[in-house]
């Protein structure tokens, strides 16, 4: 019987000998993903795939996927493959809930921190040589403790946030698909309207998967809604909020800053007029970069392919329909 064959779009940090015990697997050595038409020609070849947010696996080439028998991703998200085309198919996908949601929970607290009391901008000023002496007004920020925090999916990562808010006696509100009575009880959280949630906010943060109800779910009407003293957070993917709505936002004063660790397009294009705003943070899609963290999806990721390479059901996966 011939090996099974593996193709792992990057390297991990993690050792990958289990899976080597039982497939024969390639490894892109690249810095940067592999390209499309690549992608196609190992996904038609190989029984498991595991692949990174930046893979795009759309219904053309999960169709030609014809001895594949397990997507792994390593990261929760998973909006960059077509699970229904994958699920038509029988094909398990996997991703790896859970072991990032404090570090994303922890970078989502570092920006806020960040964006209200102007860090980055007193780094820059700083090194411009611009210190001169202490003045009462410099780089001044709102309030943090105390402040009230909108947070728009009450998730892992919303909760996460949450108990982080409550450290600083913050009010806490939040919009979710799904009202949460039990959580909060537990959080100490209120339920609102989307729009509520802009309203009252000091502080907006996104925590929703992106999916057809969150695309451009933040856009010029929601930045309406807004105080012209909020700041805004994005550490949950980049087309949730309207990149040209924001520019206007944050340009015009209809809001006073925002932080963003993930962008529309990724990278974020190096002309995008958003990057000569001094009221806007933005980091390179970073949320879950902690050592342990990653090692953990790492590892994840592997159990879940080296399942579905032997036939057993996938710890964590995206569409149980195919166990059906
Ligand atoms: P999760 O536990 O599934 O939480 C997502 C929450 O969003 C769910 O509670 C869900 O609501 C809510 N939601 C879905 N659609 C909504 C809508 N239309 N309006 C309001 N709320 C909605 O996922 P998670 O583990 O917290 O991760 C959240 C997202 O963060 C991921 O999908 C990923 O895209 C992103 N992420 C980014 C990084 C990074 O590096 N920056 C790292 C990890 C994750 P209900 O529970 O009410 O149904």
């Amino acid at each position: 019987m011939s090996r099974l064959k593996v193709f792992v779009t990057r390297q991990l940090p993690a050792s990958l000998d289990r899976l080597r015990q039982i497939a024969d697997v390639e490894i892109w050595p690249e810095r940067l993903p592999p390209s499309y038409e690549l992608l196609l020609e190992k996904v038609r070849k190989v029984d498991g795939l595991l692949c990174l947010l930046t893979d795009r696996l759309d219904c053309q080439a999960i169709s030609q996927a014809s001895a594949l028998k397990v997507i792994s991703q390593m990261a929760v998200g998973f909006d960059n493959i077509d699970i229904a085309a994958a699920t038509a198919r029988n094909i398990p996908v996997g991703n790896t809930p859970g072991v990032l949601t404090e570090a994303t929970a922890d970078f989502t607290w570092a920006l806020l921190m960040a964006a209200a009391r102007r860090v980055v901008e007193g780094d820059r000023f700083t090194r411009a040589g611009e210190w001169r002496t202490w003045e009462p007004d410099l780089l001044l920020g709102p309030n943090v403790a105390g402040a009230t925090l909108g947070i728009v999916g009450l998730g892992r990562i919303g909760q996460a946030v949450a108990r982080r808010a409550k450290g600083f006696d913050m009010r806490v509100v939040y919009v979710s698909k799904h009202r949460k009575p039990d959580t909060e009880r537990s959080l100490d959280v209120e339920f609102a309207t989307l729009a509520e949630v802009l309203q009252e906010s000091d502080f907006v943060t996104l925590h929703t998967p992106l999916t057809e109800d969150t695309i451009r779910l933040i856009s010029e009407p929601q930045f309406q809604l807004m105080k012209p003293s909020a700041i805004l957070i994005n550490t949950a993917r980049g087309p949730i909020v309207d990149p040209n709505a924001l520019y206007r936002a944050l340009s015009t004063g209809q809001i006073a800053a925002a932080a963003l660790d993930v962008t529309d397009p990724e990278p974020i294009d190096r002309q995008s007029p958003l990057l000569h705003l001094q009221n806007l943070i933005v980091t390179p899609h970073i949320g879950s970069a902690s050592r342990q963290t990653r090692e953990k999806m790492a590892l994840m990721a592997i159990a879940n392919l080296v399942a579905g390479l032997t036939g057993e059901r996938l710890p964590n996966c995206v569409n149980p329909e195919v166990y059906r």
